[in-house]
């Protein structure tokens, strides 16, 4: 119904309204000294349903770089390149409770497997797999994936490459923790190239929303009617996002949002829906979510962008317990 549809999302664009303020208690990732220089009061988000139904509010076309939401789709582009029982043979599916960028259990637990993919070490480990000889051509294989799933070419923020490229001596050092076990199929400073490049690939709140509801269909594309990838590598993704995806925090955003979602320090947050067949309302047949609000709390999620999504979780009964 257009006229309910139109205002549902002048709610949203209230919600937004109502939590951009909580962005000036928290801090932009300035160990990035690039995205310390984001607007810590904007917010934005969009909502796409499987049968192109779109909701957005606030700054919902402001570009932002992917940082951590790049593992998703690194990872699901390493199984597509060689399969999954290769990838997980190098990285596990367990969630750690340590900060994403941690190194202590590298050397702690013998022979220092990553625990997951959606923590440095696991997504470091995780680009060197991807297909192609060169950084080029392995970052080709993530840039690939995502043309595919946005319909564009996403744009690249040099600017913050060249920030973070300087200031990588905590990955620098996973990364040769990770060649000195043996996990690492690429040399430190190539893997380094991919990795940092792919967490500057630029997009907005409509670009993360579509890969939210492509996962929320299992791979499956509703828009334009073709599968992008395996329901086994959505499952196992989805499955990782809600263990692990919202670092230390993803316990609490399991328990009180209670859907697969992936942050990133730069404030994105990319959330997928599953269908649902109790209830009534635009999104009961799944939806993908993007969220932008650059000031993160001390895990590293977006603040304001985490307590929307509790509210949007209330009024739509997005949880999937
Ligand atoms: N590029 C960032 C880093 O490696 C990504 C981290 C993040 O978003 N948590 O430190």
């Amino acid at each position: 119904d257009p006229i309910s549809d139109f205002k549902e999302e002048k709610y949203l664009e209230e919600w937004v309204m109502k939590y951009r303020s909580l962005g000036m208690k928290g801090r932009c990732a300035d160990y990035i000294p690039a995205l310390g220089e984001s607007n810590r009061s904007d917010l934005g988000v969009y909502m796409i349903n499987s049968n192109g139904f779109e909701m957005k509010a606030g700054d919902w076309n402001v570009p932002f770089t992917l940082q951590s939401i790049s593992k998703v789709i690194s990872f699901i582009a390493a199984c597509l390149d060689r399969g999954i029982p290769y990838v997980l043979n190098r990285v596990d599916v367990e969630p750690t409770g340590d900060a994403f960028n941690s190194i202590i259990r590298l050397e702690m637990h013998k022979p220092g497997k990553p625990f997951n993919p959606m923590i440095n070490a696991g997504a470091i480990t995780v680009t060197s797999l991807l297909n192609g000889d060169s950084p080029e051509q392995k970052l080709e294989s993530t840039y690939a994936l995502i043309e595919k799933m946005i319909g564009k070419r996403p744009t690249f923020n040099e600017n913050v490459f060249q920030s973070e490229w300087k200031t990588a001596n905590r990955n620098r050092a996973l990364a040769y923790y990770l060649k000195e076990n043996g996990f690492l199929e690429s040399e430190v400073e190539d893997v380094l190239m991919v990795y940092l490049k792919q967490c500057s690939i630029e997009v907005t709140t409509k670009d993360i929303a579509l890969i939210g509801l492509i996962l929320s269909q299992n791979g499956y594309d509703p828009i334009h009617k073709r599968q992008v990838f395996p329901k086994q590598i959505a499952k196992l993704i989805k499955g990782l996002m809600l263990t692990c995806g919202m670092y230390n925090a993803s316990g609490k955003f399991a328990a009180f949002v209670g859907i697969p979602a992936k942050s990133g320090v730069s404030g994105g947050v990319m959330a997928s829906v599953p269908a649902r067949c109790r209830q009534k309302n635009l999104f009961q047949t799944g939806c993908g979510i993007g969220i932008y609000g650059p000031a993160i709390d001390e895990c590293g999620n977006s603040l304001a962008g985490v307590e929307l999504l509790k509210h949007l979780t209330e009024v739509y009964d997005f949880s999937i317990f």
